[in-house]
């Protein structure tokens, strides 16, 4: 009769629903042969960040980093570090000691910088940079010492020395108006002068860098330094006869890749989405770091709410209601997403973490909403994967090995929170880099130790070139 037609249409009408929502999501769905091309196109890249004649129109940029060896056990003495560009801005004070009883020792202390500080002028981002060291000394009893520093600046630079690095662009959420094609060590200096105190500037260290330095530390093996954080990036030791961009052929020297910028010549477009499209174009940095945009926490959240406002609006989810909520910008923080993928969360707790960002969900909206997230951390852990793939194949190549053992030290709040990214980034190395056996050692503060250790070879390369 009557109601059993009902019935029909309006499972019809569910069936219909989840298919579309499938489909949608299917669109994130990346096989193994896409992995594998997106591998060989991250190859490729390398090459041309590598060579001089493709360096200066390369996307990633592969820049040379004046870091020639891992640390020997032999680095000593107590240095400052800041550490910029991460989840929080911090002062640190790290004191290494050799030997033996070889240790490490660190105290920070964490500072804001202010919305209005991190978009206004590059004068003021570094007083305030230059405020809160001066605040550390105070805090730490020591504000005559004159310690030498190393400044873990997590942005792209081009390094003409250990203690030179011109910023090329910035990324993520800064935006403060005119750094860019400035040294950053000078714009410190100068900011130090300013408050007429003194420190000695040693070092500008990308984290990824730091990273790699601090697992090195305690195991020689490590040779990678990745960061799945805020940002992603990673670095390894290359040939000094594959970097075309500096002189010399002996030895090695760590490479910041700036992998986050691959794709943006446009080499992955067939696979990104209209949602990915999306969170570009509403970012400070259109156009650039397409992949950093698929992989890293600052906009994993901002892919999820795309989808979900445009389920919305096609009636799928809440009601058909787009809220003023679902409307704000980085309301999915990495932390939330973690959450809601937690396999040991109830729907129920789902539901409360959505009502706690003020998304009124039914239980089949909290279903499809984690759904979406996951779809969307799946193929970021398999894109920065395939990335890594791309690297240790890289460095088989140089050794001319069979097969590659090595360490990747990685760091970053994504890598870290999240319930599945880690393994699911592991299996995708394996399955695509099938003759390399890598380990992921996870870094215990890499930019304020890695940081600390550079400052340390640079104190040392310093003093041996005085005598
Ligand atoms: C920056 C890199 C950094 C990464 C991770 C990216 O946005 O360009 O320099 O290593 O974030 O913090
Ligand atoms: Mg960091």
């Amino acid at each position: 009769g009557k109601g059993a037609a009902m019935v029909t249409a309006v499972a019809y009408r569910l069936a219909e629903q989840s298919r579309q929502i499938a489909q949608t999501l299917a669109e994130f769905q990346l096989t193994k042969a896409q992995l594998l091309e997106v591998k060989e196109r991250m190859r490729a890249e390398i090459q041309r960040g590598l060579s001089k004649e493709t360096h200066e129109l390369a996307s990633v940029k592969m820049l040379p980093t004046f870091v020639r060896r891992t640390p020997d056990g032999t680095e000593n003495g107590d240095f400052l570090a800041l550490d910029l560009g991460g989840t929080n801005f911090r002062v640190l004070l790290v004191k290494i000691r050799s030997g033996k009883r070889r240790s490490v020792e660190m105290h920070n202390k964490i500072y804001a910088i202010p919305l209005e500080v991190m978009q206004g002028t590059g004068e003021e981002l570094f007083d305030h940079i230059v405020h809160c060291i001066s605040d550390f000394l105070d805090y730490m009893g020591m504000k005559n010492a004159r310690l030498p520093l190393g400044f873990t600046f997590s942005f792209p630079c081009k390094q003409t020395s250990l203690d030179a690095g011109i910023l090329i662009k910035w990324t993520k959420g800064f935006k403060a108006t005119d750094c860019e094609g400035e040294d950053v060590v000078g714009l410190l200096r100068e900011g130090i002068k300013r408050r007429e105190f003194d420190l000695d500037v040693v070092a500008v260290v990308n984290d990824t860098v730091g990273t790699m330095m601090t697992c090195a530390y305690e195991e020689p093996t490590c040779e990678i330094g990745l960061i799945a954080g805020t940002g992603s990036n990673a670095c390894y030791m290359e040939e000094m006869r594959n970097i075309e961009t500096i002189e010399g052929n002996e030895g090695r020297m760590c490479v910041n890749m700036e992998w986050g910028a691959f794709g943006d010549n446009g080499c992955l477009d067939d696979i990104r989405t209209k949602y990915d499209e999306a969170v570009d174009e509403l970012s400070f940095n259109a156009g650039k770091q397409k992949y950093e945009k698929m992989c890293s926490g600052m906009y994993l959240g901002e892919i999820v709410r795309n989808i979900l406002i445009d389920l919305t609006k096609r009636g799928f989810l809440f009601r058909g209601q787009i809220s003023e909520t679902l409307k704000t910008r980085g309301i999915f923080e990495t932390k939330f997403l973690s959450q809601i993928e937690s396999d040991r969360l109830a729907l129920l707790q789902v539901r409360s973490i959505l009502q706690h960002l003020g998304l009124d969900s039914t239980c089949d909206d909290s279903i499809i909403v984690k759904e979406v997230c996951g779809t969307v951390s799946l193929r970021a852990a398999q894109l920065c994967g395939a990335g890594m793939a791309a690297v240790v194949e890289k460095i088989r190549e140089n050794r001319g090995l069979d097969r590659l053992e090595i360490t990747v030290g990685v760091d970053g709040t994504l890598y870290k929170l999240h319930p599945h990214f880690s393994r699911i980034m592991h299996q995708t190395v394996k399955e695509l880099a099938p003759k390399c056996d890598v380990n992921f050692l996870l870094s215990e503060d890499g930019s304020g130790k890695g940081a600390a250790l550079i400052t340390a070879v640079g104190c040392r390369l310093r003093q041996q070139e005085q005598q």
